[in-house]
């Protein structure tokens, strides 16, 4: 007798005759035929009515089976992509879509899994169930995400570390979200997790368990007050302003600290923009939150504003003004200056050192630009046009390239193109 409620991945399994549909960690669905006779399934235990040895090497067959549907056949419930799980031993520095990355600071970005809720008019990269560029999504197995985080932190030094859970997608979305935040902050002794949030996924009872896991705080995006707006922008009619207020407040009152992290689309939320502002400072003056960031002994500001700017995959709002960062923090100084003269103290113009970021050994880089290597691509890419290989414990992207299902598993020839921050990018020649 099998029983798929044991295995960790397997969230939910339902059945349709000899099919099985399994939920691999919330977010993912798998369908596959179970090609044996004397074979039946009730909810998450699969009976093999054979001789004993018969039925095990029938369950084993079974499992192997489910391993390839989940190798080779994984969607998302989300964006409806494929998603291409990601486990041992393939490496986890060289790509944004998933992983990790350093950039030189004590912070390490801790990317699990791609892939959003929302579909934001000015995403940066494209995201959400409507995508034009992205045709992947990918998800790295938590066990290999630890690991692989831990040899990185010792690495780079495991004192006043920071883990950011942010990345291409909505980063609570990852399953299980509470364990990563446990594990992280058990490595981090003396660090902090920090988390990047759309809000809408988060729930009292998350944030509870993100609390007790000693997450030490959520960005939360803001772009809007006003709930035409605030739909506009996130792209989805249903996504409702009112539970996210409701949840900044419910962060407010917990031992996560929560920062405000609105993004100013000019000509477009201009106004609104300010509204978020004036929502957070009053929020903090009612709700005072007293939780100190070990890196900096102090707390975090409460407010995180951001220039939207335009990306090469990026979408571009019709009507948005670009906007140079000069002119943004100049805006962002009247601000503080008009809130100065009623006497209150409101940093909006943020640099590292508000977080207690730093500089930190860097991971050596293994490939330089313009350099030519053999690489064969053995991973579908995040976005067309795109594979990916893995050389010298480097993921490379390899962009540019005409029938990608073709160049898979085959010698090519490429050149680096991008080496900065251990993120390479390649092109064939
Ligand atoms: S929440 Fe972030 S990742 Fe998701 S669509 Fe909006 S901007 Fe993109």
């Amino acid at each position: 007798m099998l029983d798929l409620s044991k295995f960790r991945m397997i969230t939910d399994v339902k059945s349709k005759g000899n099919k099985l549909i399994l939920e691999i960690n919330k977010n993912y669905i798998t369908e596959l035929e179970i090609p044996y006779e004397n074979v039946e399934i009730e909810g998450s235990i699969i009976k093999v009515n054979d001789h004993p040895r018969k039925a095990k090497n029938i369950e084993m067959g079974i499992l192997n089976l489910i391993s390839y549907s989940i190798a080779t056949n994984l969607r998302s419930k989300i964006t409806k992509r494929r998603v291409i799980y990601i486990s041992e031993p393939t490496p986890l520095i060289g790509h944004t879509a998933f992983g990790l990355i350093e950039r030189g600071r004590n912070i390490i970005q801790v990317r699990g899994h791609c892939g959003c809720n929302l579909n934001c008019i000015f995403c940066s990269v494209d995201e959400g169930e409507y995508s034009k560029t992205r045709k992947n999504d990918y998800y790295v197995d938590l066990d290999h995400l630890i690991k692989e985080y831990k040899k990185l932190a010792e690495y780079k030094g495991r004192v006043k570390l920071e883990a950011h859970l942010d990345g291409q997608g909505e980063p609570s979305l990852y399953y299980p979200l509470v364990d990563l935040v446990q594990e992280l902050s058990s490595i981090n002794k003396d660090g902090i997790v920090t988390m990047q949030s759309n809000g809408v996924p988060l729930t009292y009872k998350l944030i509870d368990e993100l609390e007790e896991a000693g997450l030490h705080r959520i960005n939360l995006s803001i772009n809007a007050l006003d709930e035409k707006m605030a739909k506009m922008l996130a792209g989805r009619k249903d996504y409702k302003i009112e539970k996210i207020l409701d949840i900044a407040e419910y962060i407010k009152n917990s031992k996560i600290h929560l920062l405000v992290a609105p993004l100013l689309l000019p000509n477009i939320n201009d106004e609104e923009f300010k509204k978020v502002i004036d929502y957070t400072v009053e929020l903090d003056q009612r709700i005072k939150q007293n939780v100190i960031n070990p890196l900096t002994n102090k707390r975090d500001p409460i407010l995180g504003c951001q220039l939207c700017k335009i990306y090469q995959l990026g979408r571009k709002p019709k009507k948005m003004k670009v906007w140079d960062f000069e002119k943004f923090y100049s805006l962002l100084r009247t601000y503080e200056l008009e809130y100065k003269k009623k006497g209150i103290d409101v940093k909006l113009v943020l640099s590292p050192k508000d977080f207690g970021t730093h500089r930190r050994k860097r991971l050596p880089y293994v490939f330089k630009v313009g350099e030519v290597i053999k690489v064969k691509p053995i991973l579908d890419g995040r976005v067309y046009g795109e594979v990916l290989a893995i050389e010298r414990d480097r993921i490379i992207q390899i962009i540019n390239c005409k029938n990608e299902d073709k160049l898979l598993n085959r010698e090519v020839k490429v050149k680096i193109l991008r080496n900065k921050d251990n993120i390479y990018v390649a092109e064939p020649i």
